[in-house]
């Protein structure tokens, strides 16, 4: 498991946050907050996808009033989002949320911050403040934004993370003069480098536990490399307690995509399967590609983690399948299925995919029995001869992939 920085230790609900807890994967809902059955609707779907803390805007008095509705019904503790009143805060913690999150930048007068800073305290609730790049620069003091601008026309990235890490040590001071600790930072900016670089500061100065994120990422398509670069920089190095990759698209897609980060860095457990596949190269010799989706969307009825490898070739394929618990070794029209180092049957390419599906549904009910194990990167797999091409000839075997 790759080391972890010590941070202190809050709850958002029953979620422990930080202190050697297990990272958490957060999302926010895209629906109206006082749509309570399209909210609940969506919270349901992102805690079954895996999400352990919801986030939900509450930019009006209507959204706070549906609080109570949908904390009835979640399944997993809620976060009110709060932007500009600092009565939707008290509202929301009135409700009984578990956590709000904050950016005292745009709630301008410092009474009303130490008004929702008693309130959460006397709940026991949470605070995260959160930094944006785009809400640093100084709105009012007409001279020191002009400083500020001058500074990033200069250079813009360490100006920029200069004034986050300003505003997180600034907030933090505050919390401090409240005497209120349950307190996790972030700062966030659509810039992977300059998001590693401002969480790197802030994690130098503070033991507080950090959310990680980015702002305004894009879509799933562009907004998964910047995500996976800065969010998986910063959890190889230890930094993250919670995280959030954020998408213009369903955040269904937000949680699966941070389930996947985590479970391939060795900082969460797969719960379920896991797939591999080869690459594809110019030996290959039946449709692996379109087999690799249709397994990938079979396997999802699977509940436990059996590792399954699709592979295009027996030359090569066993190597690179090591470990797998299922796996297929294509040949041209045809495969062999081997199950735990073990070879099981040879089967037409029309039939792999049924056939691999059985095998795993089979196997995955056989470690629920309790009667094998999962292989857990212990299976040998022993390369089968090359399968004979429907002609007769032998496909020459191959060193090197
Ligand atoms: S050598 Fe075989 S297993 Fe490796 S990429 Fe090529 S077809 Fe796939």
């Amino acid at each position: 498991m790759l080391p972890r920085r010590t941070t202190r230790q809050i709850h958002v609900g029953a979620v422990p946050v930080g202190g050697g807890a297990p990272i958490a994967i957060q999302s926010m809902t895209s629906t109206y907050t006082h749509d309570v059955d399209a909210t609940v609707r969506q919270i349901r779907q992102l805690a079954e996808a895996g999400c352990d803390i919801v986030r939900v805007a509450v930019p009006d008095k209507r959204d706070t009033a549906a609080l109570p509705a949908i904390l009835e019904q979640s399944p997993v503790p809620i976060v009110a989002d709060v932007h500009f009143h600092f009565q939707r805060a008290l509202e929301s913690v009135e409700a009984g949320v578990h956590k709000i999150r904050l950016n005292p930048g745009n709630i301008s007068d410092r009474k009303q911050v130490d008004r929702v800073i008693a309130a959460c305290r006397d709940r026991g609730i949470p605070i995260r403040v959160g930094v944006n790049e785009g809400s640093v620069v100084e709105r009012k003091d007409k001279d020191v934004r002009a400083a500020q601008q001058a500074g990033i026309a200069t250079d813009r990235r360490s100006e920029l993370i200069r004034l986050m890490v300003e505003a997180v040590e600034g907030y933090v001071r505050l919390f401090d003069e409240n005497d209120f600790h349950d307190v996790v930072l972030s700062a966030k900016s659509i810039d992977a480098g300059m998001v590693i670089d401002a969480y790197r500061a802030i994690a130098d100065r503070f033991d507080l536990p950090l959310h990680l994120g980015l702002t305004h990422a894009g879509p799933p398509e562009t907004g998964r490399i910047r995500s996976i670069a800065a969010l998986g920089s910063l959890l190889a190095m230890g930094i993250g307690d919670t995280i959030r990759i954020s998408y213009a698209a369903d955040p269904v897609l937000e949680v699966e995509d941070a389930k996947e980060l985590l479970c391939s860095l060795g900082l969460r457990n797969r719960v379920e399967p896991e797939l591999i596949a080869c690459p594809t190269c110019g030996r290959i010799e039946i449709d692996l590609i379109k087999l690799v989706a249709e397994v990938r969307q079979k396997l999802a009825s699977i509940k436990t983690p059996v590792k399954v490898a699709v592979m295009g070739c027996v030359v090569n394929g066993p190597g690179e399948a090591e470990g797998a618990d299922v796996a297929v070794f294509a040949g041209k029209g045809r495969g062999i299925i081997y199950v735990q180092g073990e070879q099981k049957r040879t089967v037409d390419e029309a039939d792999m995919l049924d056939a691999l599906y059985e095998e795993s549904v089979a196997f995955a009910e056989r470690v629920e029995r309790g009667e094998v194990k999962l292989s857990q990167h212990n299976v040998n797999i022993v390369p089968p001869d090359p399968l004979p091409r429907k002609d007769g000839s032998i496909p020459l075997p191959v060193a090197n992939a």
